[in-house]
């Protein structure tokens, strides 16, 4: 059991098996801080993990936090991660994603309220939907459908983001918003769906990447050890509305083919296929607000980003 010392804040990650969860931990463990990660690994995995066998600092719970969470140690901050993320493993489990963003969210709030912690939500540029405003500000409400295949995982975000407003303003818990835009790295799931490890893949194995549409909706992509420093930063702010961190660098989906088609130099060809109902037409972060309150930046370039996860994903297909 983890009791408070000043020297090591004690930090709980839910969905800390995953992608971000993962990074998220290993930032926090270098920061001096002992982690305890929840995960039922509906998406997450070992692998992400399991370079911290062994240490000290870092306790494993395998648990659906949208049950009830018990906890004996002292608590001094949640980071609550847990929720597919990807639109191919939410439109699988969309009742799990749902309740994950309502009832996991409520149940990581009351467990921040009861021992006294700070709270960060991991929320989405999801919430501002398929975006009548370019680029997006965090003072858009957004254009989202809420029964399209898409809204269970966008509602169950907007729902989570009003109850974390709720336990700031009226139980006085230290909450925090992060809206993640389109993020990418080592750990991602080679078929979890989304662009990146989908492009990827298809190059390193010179099978045709995957179009969905023309290719000429927008993403800005942002590289994992960037996001993980905006929201180490968000966290030990006093700042309490949600606050946008992404990479505004777009491009369209069919530049991005491109770029990987001449990175990994694949043989591949683009093959087009019917764009998923809702899909986003345009997204890019307006950063105005984490530049100003967090003074944070991105700094890894593309080039830079996408070369170190082609690296990655070259092991797991070897
Ligand atoms: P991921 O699927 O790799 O990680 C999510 C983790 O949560 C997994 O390990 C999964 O097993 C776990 N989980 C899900 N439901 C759970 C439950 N009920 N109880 C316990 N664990 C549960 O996805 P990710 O990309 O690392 O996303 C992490 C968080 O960031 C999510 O909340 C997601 O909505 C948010 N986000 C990510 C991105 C991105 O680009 N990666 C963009 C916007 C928002
Ligand atoms: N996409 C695509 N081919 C694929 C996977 C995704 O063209 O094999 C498109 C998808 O339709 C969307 C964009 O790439 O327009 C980003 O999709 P992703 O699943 O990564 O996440 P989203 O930004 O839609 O949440």
């Amino acid at each position: 059991m983890f009791t408070r010392s000043a020297s090591q804040p004690i930090s709980v990650v839910t969905g800390g098996a995953g992608f971000l969860g993962s990074h998220l931990t290993d930032r926090l463990l270098k920061e001096g801080h002992r982690v305890i990660a929840i995960d039922n690994f509906i998406t997450g995995s070992t692998a992400n993990i399991e370079h911290l066998a062994g240490n000290e600092n870092y306790r494993f719970i395998k648990h659906d936090v949208s049950n009830y969470i018990f906890l004996p140690d002292d608590v001094d901050y949640i980071f609550h991660f847990a929720s597919p993320a990807s639109p191919i493993d939410y439109l699988e489990h969309p009742i799990p994603t749902l309740k994950v963003g309502s009832l996991g969210t409520h149940n990581a709030l009351g467990l921040a309220k009861a021992k006294g912690a700070g709270f960060l939500l991991a929320s989405t540029s999801e919430c501002y939907g398929d975006p009548l405003v370019h680029p997006q500000r965090e003072d858009y409400w957004g254009n989202v459908n809420p029964i399209g295949p898409r809204g269970v995982y966008d509602e169950a975000k907007r729902f989570a983001e009003a109850i974390t407003m709720a336990y700031y303003r009226y139980h006085h818990v230290n909450t925090h918003i992060v809206r993640i835009f389109n993020t990418y790295g080592p750990r991602m799931r080679l078929r979890d769906g989304r662009v990146v490890p989908a492009f990827i893949g298809q190059a390193l194995s010179a099978e045709p990447l995957t179009i969905f549409g023309d290719g000429s909706q927008t993403r800005s992509f942002c590289y994992c050890s960037d996001l993980i420093d905006g929201i180490f930063k968000l966290s030990q702010s006093d700042f309490h509305e949600p606050v946008n961190i992404g990479n505004p660098r777009e491009m369209t989906i069919k530049q991005f083919a491109e770029e990987i088609i001449r990175i990994t130099e694949a043989s591949s060809e683009i093959e087009y296929r019917p764009l998923p109902v809702d899909d986003p037409k345009v997204r890019q972060p307006d950063i105005t607000r984490a530049r100003t309150v967090l003074g944070w930046e991105p700094r890894v370039d593309f080039d830079q980003g996408i070369r170190q996860t082609i690296d990655y994903f070259r092991t797991r297909i070897a």
